[in-house]
């Protein structure tokens, strides 16, 4: 795994439990108001456009290093079982490492419930996050059978036991806020929608949105954000979606059109935006954020589609 981070406490990240957190590096989004910038990628927008650092240009580093070993990580979780109750994994986005399930058994083998925090954009890994375990797993090729072992001990249960999903925006918008563009299939997505006008939108406006060049060979896949919001809220397990709520990006009139996307769902939380801090894009920080009467109006307006919705 490569891991960007680790908090070693924390009381509000993982709710009901008393949790570590730890943060893996690299992401497939680039979305403006990330918080996170060292953990997406070695990278700054600079003057609009994307700047690559050394180590991002260097394909054998497939733009991740690795600021905290895993060895170590494993030795203060098996110092701190009894302590602690659970591991909160985010990122960056932790579905693009594909020894993630591998990664979670080893940290389920230490006795710690597992929080995920995902984009929603690799529904395939997310499916066998979440599905029961059994006994014995079958099939699978040799890689598969090395990356995710059988792990009889936890029979029934699953290597996931929370989940949580950011919803970033209306499918129209999605390229927009995270940063990159959306690909002509997730196009024909988002003209499929009924309940989604598509007139004054198109992949040009898109691509070129505000941020600059995207990286050329990442697109936004609507389906697959689709899918995983299907799988989450199938999955029998507790769960959040989570939206940052940033002014020029997120107008109150798009909660609706992300109310509908997740229609039915447990709970959905909507984010204040920081901007005092390093984001991804620069030119966000020092914007203003919706106050806190502007958030409980959307709130109000996400409520009519969630089981409960809260401001935080
Ligand atoms: S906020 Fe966006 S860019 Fe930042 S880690 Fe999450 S998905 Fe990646």
């Amino acid at each position: 795994m490569v891991i960007g981070g680790l908090q070693k406490f924390s009381l509000l990240d993982y709710p009901g439990h008393i949790s570590a957190i730890v943060f893996t590096q690299g992401c497939n989004f680039r979305c403006h108001f990330c918080y996170n910038p060292m953990l997406v990628c070695p990278v700054s927008r600079v003057g609009g456009k994307l700047k690559y650092s050394r180590a991002e240009k260097d394909e054998k580093r497939k733009d991740h290093f690795s600021l905290y070993k895993e060895d170590d990580l494993f030795d203060f979780l098996a110092s701190r079982t009894g302590k602690l109750e659970g591991v909160v994994i985010t990122g960056g986005e932790p579905t693009i490492h594909p020894d993630l399930l591998k990664f979670i058994t080893k940290i389920k083998k230490l006795g710690y419930k597992v929080k995920l925090d995902t984009n929603g954009t690799n529904p395939a890994m997310l499916k066998k996050l979440l599905a029961p375990l059994t006994r014995r797993s079958k099939g699978g090729n040799k890689a598969d059978k090395k990356n995710n072992p059988p792990i009889p001990f936890l029979s029934g249960g699953r290597l996931v036991d929370y989940i949580a999903m950011d919803i970033k925006a209306p499918l129209e918008k999605y390229g927009e806020v995270a940063g990159l563009p959306l690909s002509k299939l997730s196009w024909r997505a988002v003209e499929r929608s009924e309940a989604i006008s598509v007139k004054s939108h198109s992949p040009e406006i898109a691509s070129s949105s505000r941020g600059g060049t995207p990286r050329n060979d990442s697109f936004v896949n609507l389906e697959k954000i689709k899918k995983s919001i299907k799988i989450i809220m199938g999955a029998n397990i507790p769960y959040e979606f989570r939206t940052t709520v940033v002014p020029g990006l997120i107008k109150p009139e798009d909660i609706n059109k992300m109310g509908e996307m997740i229609n039915g769902a447990e709970i959905w939380y909507l984010q204040q935006f920081k901007s005092n801090i390093k984001l991804v894009d620069e030119s966000f920080m020092g914007q203003k954020s919706y106050n806190i009467k502007e958030m409980k109006k959307m709130a109000k307006i996400a409520g009519q589609y969630v089981k409960k919705c809260e401001i935080r």
